[in-house]
């Protein structure tokens, strides 16, 4: 079985691991009341979802 031959640093462990990082769920400004939600759901503080389409009040 391979070995490896030297140990990885905690330098190149943590260049590796650059990508490996969390991300913001899509949130997107709501475009009727300019609250954070989250994509394609119906915004939870105006219940508007794609222009003035409303769910509820
Ligand atoms: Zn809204």
């Amino acid at each position: 079985m391979a070995v490896p031959k030297r140990r990885t640093s905690k330098t190149r462990k943590n260049k590796r691991r650059t990508h490996i990082k969390l991300s913001a769920p899509g949130m997107v400004e709501c475009p009727e009341c300019g609250e954070m939600k989250l994509r394609h759901r119906v915004c939870p503080n105006c219940g508007s979802y794609n222009g003035a389409e409303v769910v509820n009040n």
